[in-house]
């Protein structure tokens, strides 16, 4: 699956908000966004009050930059959520919420998503003790999360977490030590998602 290599500034502006897509330089001054928060491209600004389907289709962008997914893996949930007789904007955003790679970064092992995805993807995360390198693997309840025992992988998640100091949301519990691990205490809810996002509006813009 394809990934979005190009500068990532440019999507938090964007969508005129903080997607946090690079780690810590995001909570500094140097941030992009609060430096030039005009939308990218020729004409700086957009004009004009946006329109309804300019609304909705802005609400899908956010959440898949937020998650770095493209549309057909977005699209994979959608249709996953639509079959689940429960809500399907909180099955929606639940299942996004489970990927590995979003587990890894809330528990601070990484500094962005991208760099957890890459942690994830070259070997140094276990789940229930077993090496997982594909970042869109879905944890559940009772699955714990670790880091492999070998210096490299603790080194670089070590110091990630000391310079994170991470809010671990309330779906997670997090113990630290010479090798730190996550346990997943139950499937994550609209309330531990931290982007602000409105998922009514991305399940009516895929129902179109
Ligand atoms: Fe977005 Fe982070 Fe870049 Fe700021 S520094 S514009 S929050 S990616």
């Amino acid at each position: 699956m394809g990934r979005y290599t190009g500068p990532v500034c440019r999507l938090c502006r964007r969508e005129g908000m903080k997607l946090f897509l690079k780690g810590t330089r995001c909570d500094t001054d140097k941030c992009a966004f609060e430096r030039h928060k005009a939308t990218p491209g020729m004409q700086g600004v957009l004009r004009g009050k946006p329109t309804d389907y300019a609304l909705h289709l802005r609400e899908k962008q956010k959440l898949k930059r937020f998650y770095g997914i493209y549309e057909r893996q977005f699209r994979r949930y959608f249709e996953m959520a639509t079959r689940s007789p429960t809500n399907t904007g909180e099955v929606l955003m639940s299942l996004l919420e489970r990927r590995l790679d979003n587990i890894v970064y809330r528990l601070g092992f990484a500094l962005s998503r991208a760099q957890a995805r890459q942690l994830v993807a070259h070997g140094h995360i276990l789940v229930n003790g077993r090496k997982v390198t594909i970042p869109s693997y879905l944890v559940s309840p009772g699955d714990v999360v670790s880091v492999k025992n070998r210096p490299r992988s603790l080194d670089a998640v070590q110091r990630n977490l000391a310079e994170r100091q991470p809010m671990v949301p309330d779906f997670l519990n997090l113990i630290t030590g010479p090798v730190p691990e996550g346990h997943v205490l139950r499937n994550p809810t609209l309330e531990d998602v931290s982007l602000p996002i409105q998922p009514q509006l991305v399940i009516e813009f895929c129902s179109r």
